[in-house]
């Protein structure tokens, strides 16, 4: 059985993790995984998260199983991070993942038990993995412009005319914030006019919220989420707990299903309990416990705030850095961009030619698609970046 199989597709960007590892240079500098680091390139455990482990190694007296959709207090805390009161409790269906790609999983696979011919509209480009999971399930996928070579930001007439396309029983995945990989991001009048558009096709908003906080803000991020939410019938929302909470590896997220009325919420609810209960029973504890554990503790949730927002600010304050060193360097505004973009990632715009360039001349790694992590960088190699940029071409 097993010569059957077929050697899947590299993945790039593990692919470009292995080259990075085994580059001999010791100035080189790696802007391609997607994990936040800090400027002494360390990944840290959050405070508030290290605190809450310890209170949970000390209180936790049983390790049983939990329940189909995962503990309901995180669900519930997860709920109002995400949606605040934008809609009716009753109204929302929820269940715990394995992370952000759990939940994204999971919706596709909700999506496609309601609709067999769903087709999947997703934004050009989207983070790979969706493309990805999309192809494995088989399921139709259309992308939609979005972002603009030119500008380096939104497409937002070529994003509505395609959206055009939508019809009832399609689901339009959308980035709730912080948009992988370009970093460029639609404004909240933008947003309302998506909204109008998805209510005149009757096309189903799928949104993935993998980094609320890093942007403008915990409730500024949730803001577009919301606002679908709170105007939309239904809504799925797949979130991701591993970057604004630092726990990538305990597999934290949740997906959410926004129903007009607590009888729809009822099937939504049982759906999803079946889903996990089909692919992995339960959905793992540890992560998501201790979500809650610093949401629902004032003093806990205070400090993770602070940690966080120290997080968004430098991760601003390097972009910032970059465009001011890049005008200095150009004689030009056209890297302004860079300030302007949210999230851990930036589409610089340029060519893969000139991506290989910084790889094999100065040993800065990005994504051949010219996306860099932000948060990659720190103040003493932000002008090395520059430099390079300016001198491979740019
Ligand atoms: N969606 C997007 C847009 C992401 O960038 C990521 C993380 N790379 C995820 C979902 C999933 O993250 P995780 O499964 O690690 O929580």
């Amino acid at each position: 059985m097993l010569n059957a199989l077929r050697k899947q597709p590299e993945d790039k960007i593990l692919a470009l993790m292995q080259a990075y590892k085994s580059d001999p240079r010791t100035d080189k500098i790696d802007l391609g995984v997607g994990v936040y680091k800090d400027a002494s390139g360390k990944t840290p455990i959050m405070r508030a998260i290290k605190a809450a482990e310890q209170k949970l190694w000390q209180e936790e007296i049983t390790k049983s199983y939990v329940a189909l959709a995962g503990d309901q207090e995180f669900t519930t805390v997860m709920s109002n991070l995400v949606l605040g009161n934008a809609v009716a409790p009753q109204n929302v269906a929820a269940a715990g993942t394995p992370g952000g790609t759990g939940a994204v999983r999971l919706a596709f696979e909700l999506a496609r038990m309601a609709n067999p011919d769903l087709k999947v509209f997703v934004s050009d480009p989207t983070w790979p993995n969706h493309i990805s999971i999309l192809r494995y399930l088989d399921i139709e996928t259309q992308p939609y412009r979005y972002f603009d070579d030119a500008t380096c930001g939104v497409d937002f007439d070529g994003m509505m005319a395609d959206l055009e396309a939508a019809r009832a029983g399609d689901l339009v995945l959308l980035h709730g914030c912080c948009h992988n990989p370009t970093g460029a991001n639609l404004n909240l009048t933008q947003w309302q006019a998506v909204i109008d558009l998805l209510n005149r096709t009757g096309a189903v908003p799928m949104i993935d919220i993998a980094y609320q906080g890093f942007g403008d803000g915990l409730d500024e991020d949730a803001a577009a989420t919301r606002l679908v939410a709170a105007n939309c019938p239904e809504v799925l929302i797949a979130a991701s707990c591993s970057k604004n909470f630092g726990i990538y590896r305990e597999r934290t997220g949740i997906l959410m299903a926004v129903a007009q009325d607590a009888g729809l919420r009822a099937v939504a609810q049982d759906n999803l309990n079946s889903l996990n209960r089909l692919t992995y029973s339960f959905p793992p504890d540890h992560g998501a416990r201790l979500v809650s554990m610093v949401l629902k503790d004032d003093a806990l949730r205070a400090d993770w705030q602070a940690e966080l927002e120290e997080v968004r600010t430098g991760m601003l304050a390097l972009r910032q850095q970059l465009a001011d060193e890049l005008r200095r360097l150009s004689g030009s505004d056209r890297f302004g961009f860079l300030a302007q973009h949210r999230g851990m990632f930036s589409r610089l715009g340029v060519g893969p030619d000139l991506v290989e360039r910084l790889r094999a001349d100065h040993g800065i790694y990005m994504i051949g698609d010219s996306r860099m992590n932000i948060a990659g960088l720190n103040a003493q190699t932000v002008p090395v970046l520059a430099q390079a940029i300016i001198e491979a071409g740019a």
